[in-house]
């Protein structure tokens, strides 16, 4: 994608800006992934605002009970399943109320497709690639948490983005933050994005150590509460190099534009750097209350139920480089942007299989590492050749997979 579209986006969300009604008229709003920790944040914070937000359509994989009881809780219109192996479950749940129960990836697809301002797409996985490019289409709100849209199919996803005139609001704590130090009027003048990096829970442990990892090691993250693909991801720092991928197609940046600094007490979430030397951040509490709320309130700002900062009783912010022996994904995924022939589409699925694997206890921690680069030189060994349509991505995407799935048994 060119620098130029890029640059328009965030020129065209900063004109928005200035031309936006300050009313705070009823905004109708579907969340794609209600059932998960970005879904049921944001069920939270519209649930404490009762009067501004009108529920459309809510959906997810499988949890059948979770959703009927959001559905009803917040009078949604729509309450959809991927899966239709729970739709019994679902109407029966729904039954006596007005919420519409359906199931399946066409009723998803209609879903997303229903009339609403903004949609939260949240999604886990490659799964979300549809469903939030169909949301992209309407051409109105689209609050992107779902990281894989942008991993795996950024040229194409950003260029839906202008040919839609969508408002792409970014949720991810780093890039909503970066978001918010962007100086639209000087985007010209950045010299560098810097993400910070929790470090994991494995940020102090030796190589050695990192080999006995289990997933409940894993999963025990020092700051932040997200799913459990994430968590593995954050535990890899494979996160990282995704969300630096996703920077690259936010932000009027080239890759070497980009850097990674591991903060442990996740205080400050991005720094922006101008050509004056300015560097401008934004800090928070670690609850992704607060990306959600400035998203779901844009361009206005909300009340978020999220402990404040008291930076005296913090005491200090700690910043350390990252260590790129034991933890090489952020650097992989630098190379595999710059790379721009479909790399990151192959190394997002193949971390994917690789995480489920560990989960699943078939391989260790560091072998989610060596598995992304195995199916990557596989891949490149048959040619690869740069998606250009969604289709292609998908067609990669799976063989990747199966790519990766092959290679396992080599690792395990
Ligand atoms: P999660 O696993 O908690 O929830 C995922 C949601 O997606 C659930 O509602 C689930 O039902 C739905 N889903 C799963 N598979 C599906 C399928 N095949 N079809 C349709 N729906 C499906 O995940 P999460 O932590 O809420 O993360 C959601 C997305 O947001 C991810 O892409 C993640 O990388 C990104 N994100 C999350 C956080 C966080 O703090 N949790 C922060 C930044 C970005
Ligand atoms: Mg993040």
């Amino acid at each position: 994608m060119s620098e130029a579209i890029q640059r328009e986006n965030i020129l065209a969300t900063a004109a928005a800006y200035a031309k936006s009604p300050t009313s705070q008229a009823q905004r109708r709003v579907s969340i794609l992934g209600a059932t998960g920790s970005v879904g049921c944040s944001t069920l939270d914070l519209i649930g404490r605002h009762p009067n501004r937000y009108d529920v459309v359509a809510l959906t997810a994989n499988s949890n059948a009970e979770l959703l009927a009881k959001q559905a009803i809780a917040h009078d949604a219109e729509l309450a959809v399943l991927a899966d239709p192996a729970g739709l019994d479950e679902l109407k029966s749940a729904l039954s006596g109320t007005s919420v519409e129960a359906a199931a399946g990836q066409e009723a998803l697809m209609e879903a997303v497709a229903r009339p609403a301002d903004w949609t939260m797409a949240a999604i886990v996985g490659s799964a979300g690639l549809r469903p939030t490019l169909e949301a992209v289409r309407q051409g109105k709100s689209v609050a992107l948490a779902n990281k894989e849209c942008l991993v795996s199919a950024g040229d194409i996803f950003m260029e839906t983005v202008a040919s839609s005139g969508t408002r792409l609001l970014p949720v991810d704590s780093e890039h909503s933050a970066g978001f918010q130090s962007i100086d639209p009027n000087a985007s010209d003048a950045i010299e560098k994005i810097t993400l910070t990096a929790s470090g994991g829970p494995f940020r102090t442990w030796t190589r050695e150590q990192i080999k006995t990892a289990t997933p409940e090691d894993a999963l025990n993250h020092p700051t932040w509460s997200m799913g459990d693909k994430l968590t593995i991801d954050s535990a890899t720092l494979m996160n990282k190099g995704l969300e630096l991928i996703e920077a690259f197609f936010l932000f009027p940046v080239e890759p070497d534009q980009l850097g990674v600094v591991v903060h442990p007490q996740s205080i400050v979430h991005c720094l922006v750097e101008y050509s004056d030397g300015s560097v401008l951040a934004q800090l928070s509490s670690p609850d992704m209350r607060t990306p959600i709320a400035y998203s779901l309130a844009w361009p206005e700002r909300m009340w978020a139920p999220t402990e404040r900062l008291d930076l005296a009783k913090i005491g200090s912010l700690d910043f350390e480089a990252p260590d790129n022996d034991r933890f090489p994904a952020p650097r992989m995924a630098i190379e595999a942007l710059k790379a721009n022939n479909g790399s990151t589409t192959v190394l997002n699925a193949a971390n994917e299989i690789a995480v489920d694997a560990f989960l699943n206890r078939r391989i260790g921690l560091p072998s989610i590492c060596t598995l992304v680069a195995d199916t990557l030189e596989a891949v490149a060994r048959d040619g690869l050749t740069k998606p250009k349509t969604l289709d292609d991505v998908l067609a990669l995407d799976a063989l990747s997979r199966t790519l990766a799935r092959s290679l396992l048994p080599e690792l395990v």
